[in-house]
């Protein structure tokens, strides 16, 4: 059994509150959300981060972004949202498994950068 949570919750073995599934890739609601919009999109196949993104990736992080964009128009995010990928330890990313958080809702975001 794998011990990478997101790879567990798309071999259906933790619960979470998809939005989309398909063979590559899989959409959920953060379980923390800091938004009132806020889903990750991850591909199933196991990439630590994006750090390790390679030629052989191409096409399902193109699959990654392209349904990350479709859920946010179709989850009320049509006037914009924020597309965020940590990544490592300077990254303050927590979860090893690329994963890009889309983050939205009805009001203007918090200035970030
Ligand atoms: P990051 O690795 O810092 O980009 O953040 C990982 C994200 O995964 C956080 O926003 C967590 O709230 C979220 N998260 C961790 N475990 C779960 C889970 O079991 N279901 C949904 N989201 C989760």
């Amino acid at each position: 059994m794998s011990d990478c949570i997101f790879c567990r919750i798309a071999a259906g073995e933790i619960p979470a509150k998809k939005l989309y599934e398909d063979e590559h890739v899989l959409a959920f609601h953060d379980i923390n959300p800091v938004a009132p919009v806020h889903f990750l999109v991850i591909p199933k196949l196991h990439v630590p981060s994006m750090a390790e993104l390679g030629p052989e990736h191409v096409e399902v992080m193109g699959r990654v972004m392209t349904t990350a964009a479709r859920l946010a128009r179709e989850n009320g995010c049509g006037e914009g949202f924020r597309t965020i990928i940590n990544t490592g330890r300077v990254g303050r990313q927590e979860v090893y498994h690329l994963h890009v958080h889309v983050l939205g809702g009805p009001e203007v975001l918090p200035a970030m950068l």
